[in-house]
């Protein structure tokens, strides 16, 4: 069997980069750059003030005469001598001859003449020209994803269009002769499909776009229709029927539609069953039936191949060590425990879920961490530092709900 990093790898090289397309700045947001982007100028363009004030000559001393002012957006058409000085305002360009701004809390706010009750250093308060980007500096690489930082940045540099990623479009399918749509009526025996609103929620956190299907059922048949017509799209993921079960498909399907097998089965729990295919050109990505080894899955390998495939420059979900509140169990394979990863007394903590069954969709509430517990391994003590694996929202909150904000240890 492969390990999580084996598969990862195989994964990551099967993944075709994306067409980019040109779009609004405000349309980059959350989207990743696929160009380098170069300042068109010097910013700011003049030395200019980083305070309201005086604009003055340092060197000398006494009250000074005011010549005028110079605003934010105007040019002063006088020039500073010694023992004057011109009042400022916080991004109005540095009249000539100054060198210097008093700032307006250290002077006396004086209209005709000013007292500057503290001495101010050449070039204090003093913004200067390309101090924030020079022309033609890169201040943005491909591969970047575009937050707001990013957006201002893009703006300064004005870029009024850029080249970004197309969002990847991925279908999503459930399998399973249980399920119900919600909202449907449920009896004995059904399970609600939850799988597909996980699944479209986090392919669009990756900044894809999800095309929800309709719930396929248990049959080979149905399964290679829904398949085949998911196809368009240029991903397809679909939870349950990749095990060993009776009426698990999802295998044969691929198999009928031409499909090669890359990996099926990693080394993991849970996702242990997860498999990942080529066919026509487009991944399909087998994720298991249960909800949360279709969350740990997606994140160890969906969400990296969404990434890799917009240009992305780091893909694999960030691992940092933290300090487990609870003892953290484990298996003969390597074990991803769910954890809220939280602020307590100044650090980030890890705190195993109450619920860690993989079909509890509660034991992914407010989990934005998997501890990973190495294969063997088959308890690590409360206190004990664990390299966790981040993914979701960093909330200020902690564990959400009536089981959270606890450290008692969980039921596995
Ligand atoms: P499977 O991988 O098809 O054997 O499914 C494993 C378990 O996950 C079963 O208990 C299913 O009821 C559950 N399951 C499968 N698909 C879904 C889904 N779309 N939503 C919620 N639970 C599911
Ligand atoms: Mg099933």
């Amino acid at each position: 069997m492969l390990t999580v990093e084996e598969a990862q790898q195989r994964l990551l090289a099967e993944v075709p980069l994306i067409e980019s397309e040109e779009v609004a700045l405000g349309e980059t947001h959350g989207r990743v750059l696929r160009e380098d982007v170069a300042a068109a100028a010097d910013v700011p363009l003049a030395d200019n003030s980083a305070m309201d004030g005086y604009a003055i000559r340092a060197g000398d001393s006494g009250p000074r005469r005011v010549i005028g002012e110079v605003r934010a957006g105007s040019v002063a058409t006088a020039c500073v001598e010694a023992g004057t000085a011109m009042r400022i305002m916080t991004g109005a360009p540095i009249p000539e001859g100054a060198d210097a701004v008093a700032q307006i809390e250290i002077t006396d706010q004086g209209l005709d003449v000013v007292n500057i009750n503290e001495p101010v250093k050449r070039g204090a308060n003093i913004r200067r020209r390309g101090e924030d980007m020079h022309a033609g500096d890169i201040v943005l690489t491909r591969g970047t994803l575009v937050g707001a930082g990013e957006i201002g940045v893009l703006a300064t540099a004005r870029r009024a269009r850029a080249l970004v990623a197309r969002r990847p479009v991925v279908a999503v399918l459930s399998t399973g002769d249980e399920l119900v749509d919600v909202g449907e009526n449920a009896g004995a025996g059904r399970v609600v499909n939850s799988n597909v609103h996980t699944l479209s929620a986090l392919v669009r956190e990756c900044g894809a776009i999800a095309r929800p299907q309709s719930i396929v059922r248990d049959s080979r048949e149905a399964t290679i229709a829904a398949i085949d017509r998911a196809l368009e799209c240029d991903y397809v993921i679909s939870s349950g029927g990749v095990s060993v079960g009776a009426y698990d498909f999802v295998k044969d399907a691929l198999e009928a539609l031409g499909g090669e097998t890359k990996f099926w089965r990693v080394a993991m729990k849970p996702g242990k069953p997860v498999f990942l295919s080529r066919v026509r050109e487009r991944l399909f990505f087998g994720l298991p039936g249960n909800p949360v080894s279709c969350m740990v899955t997606f994140t160890l390998f969906v969400a990296p191949a969404l990434r890799r495939a917009m240009g992305m420059s780091g893909v694999l979900p960030p691992v940092v060590n933290l300090k487990t509140t609870a003892p953290l169990r484990g298996s003969e394979r390597r074990t991803y425990v769910r954890v809220a990863v939280y602020p307590r007394d100044g650090d980030l903590v890890a705190e195993p879920m109450l619920v860690q069954g993989s079909g509890a969709t509660t034991s992914m509430r407010g989990a934005n961490g998997l501890a990973v517990v190495q294969e063997g391994v088959r308890e690590i003590e409360a206190g004990a530092s664990v390299p966790v694996v981040l993914m979701g929202l960093m909330g200020p909150m902690g564990p959400m709900g009536p089981m959270g904000g606890t450290a008692a240890p969980y039921r596995s």
